[in-house]
């Protein structure tokens, strides 16, 4: 007899990074179940990115993506942070998500609408149809631990303090001690409505049937533990990572750093990539390119035209700019031998599995900072913006694999302080021992990793339904 197909659908947010991770979650799904059908409705604004488009090109049959129409958002007010941009496309994507599961439930076994952490509005499509709601956290389990403590910190700290202005670092349930003013961007004004809606989506959560997290126990241990705790009141928590991409070649800028890469020596170079949308200002270039050029060391820097806001290239499309030319007088001739320049997108993962890549200087973003730990090289942690201040505590001060920059009264890293640290990772003992910890929580994570457990617990969680 045929078997019972499962069908999921999933609504990522718009934007690259997201997108990529649900993805690669799904492939995951279906390696574990040849039972289950998963369909990708994607809000969008304005048009997707290429990288977006190009890596729903190489999907298994078992998945299907579609575009939703895209939505416009014009009408905002100037400066409304992003995160609100990714929660209003969900918002007003909703009757084509709703058409679109209406039209899925009339065969039988729609079993779970699985939406990003920004799209958790479009659960309640799931409640409609009676099918399980799953939230899917692309980052850390710190980020969801602080997210599910939120509602409770909001109470416990007078309306009229600030986090950043507490003169004790918050405890996050399971997590290393941080201070106010490294939590999420959503959260460092508590006057805001930004505040407020995101102190609205954290209290939501309370309410799924599960919530799917993208790390693992060799990690984040404490954070782990906190969430699974039976007592804590929250829903089941699946830690099912790490999940990160396998192959990043469909980028149009690839092969030519690969090759420079491959006549460079084991773990001389550095790296340096601010995510898919990351960007410096114009003072913070000049300092990385002189900084780049003291240390002497030799780099491969993914180069984006110059922002004050710094994820400007998060939604924006990147290349109407030659960002070469915002680069110090002289640079690009002076470093010639010693550096490797790309403009925009490179293929990081084939990068960071080189081995002549011996140090990160990255964003921290959730991916890469999987990505690096998962190929042993050490990072230089250099937050910009959403949970990333979160993500450099973690890296640095709790599972110590990262290095972070202090940077001046005013935010700027300044060339000295680059040029020391990038020569103590890629020169120095301390390189030597950041890598040494990766290693162990590498081998161990890989074992967990294929026991696949938890993704076992929900893939049967689904099916069974
Ligand atoms: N990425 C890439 N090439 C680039 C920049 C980024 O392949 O030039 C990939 C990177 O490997 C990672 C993702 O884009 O998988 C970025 O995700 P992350 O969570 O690190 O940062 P975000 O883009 O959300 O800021």
């Amino acid at each position: 007899m045929e078997k019972a197909i499962t069908k999921i659908v999933i609504v990522p947010s718009p934007g690259f990074s997201h997108l990529l991770s649900l993805i690669e979650f799904s492939k995951r799904l279906i390696q574990l179940s040849n039972a289950l059908h998963i369909t990708f409705l994607i809000p969008s604004l304005n048009s997707p990115s290429e990288s977006s488009k190009s890596i729903l090109k190489t999907l298994p049959s078992a998945i299907h993506a579609t575009f939703l129409p895209p939505i416009h958002i014009d009408d905002l007010p100037e400066g409304t942070p992003i995160a609100a941009h990714l929660q209003l496309a969900v918002t007003r994507s909703l009757p084509f998500i709703r058409d679109a599961l209406k039209s899925l439930s009339l065969t039988p076994n729609l079993a779970a609408l699985v939406a990003d952490l920004f799209a958790s509005d479009s659960l309640i499509c799931a409640k409609e149809l009676n099918i399980l709601s799953l939230i899917y956290c692309p980052s850390s389990a710190m980020t969801l631990s602080f997210c599910l403590f939120l509602p409770k910190l909001d109470q416990i700290v007078v309306p009229t303090t600030q986090f950043k202005d507490l003169h004790e670092p918050i405890q996050i349930p399971g997590c290393v001690p941080i201070n106010g003013r490294d939590l999420l961007n959503p959260v460092q004004d508590r006057n805001s409505i930004v505040y407020e809606l995101f102190l609205q989506k954290c209290k939501q959560l309370l309410h799924v049937d599960g919530i799917i997290v993208n790390s693992f126990k060799e990690i984040e241990q404490g954070p782990i533990k906190a969430l699974i705790d039976e007592t804590n009141g929250y829903p089941n928590v699946y830690p099912i990572g790490p999940i990160i991409q396998t192959d990043s070649t469909n980028s149009k800028n690839g092969s030519e750093c690969l090759t420079w890469l491959n006549n460079q020596l084991p773990n001389s170079v550095l790296y340096v990539s601010f995510g898919s949308g990351g960007t410096l200002s114009q003072d913070q270039i000049n300092e990385l390119a002189f900084g780049l050029e003291l240390s002497c060391q030799k780099f491969l820097w993914v180069v984006r035209a110059p922002n004050e806001s710094s994820n400007f290239g998060y939604l924006n499309s990147h290349d109407d700019h030659d960002p070469f030319k915002f680069l110090p007088h002289g640079f690009i001739d002076r470093t010639k031998e010693q550096g490797f320049l790309v403009p925009y997108w490179a293929p990081q993962v084939q990068i960071l599995s080189h081995n002549a890549i011996g140090g990160f200087i990255s964003h921290c973003g959730w991916n890469s900072s999987l990505e690096s730990i998962m190929n042993e090289i050490p990072i230089i942690a250099w937050p910009l913006f959403a949970e990333q201040k979160m993500n450099a505590v973690l890296l640095s001060d709790g599972i110590r694999v990262a290095i972070r920059p202090k940077g001046n009264e005013i935010g700027l890293v300044e060339k000295e302080e680059i040029g020391e640290v990038v020569t103590r990772v890629i020169e120095g003992d301390e390189g030597r021992e950041l890598r040494e910890r990766m290693k162990e929580m590498k081998n161990s994570a890989y074992e967990t990793f294929q026991e696949g457990l938890s993704i076992e617990t929900l893939v049967k969680l689904v099916v069974r339904v």
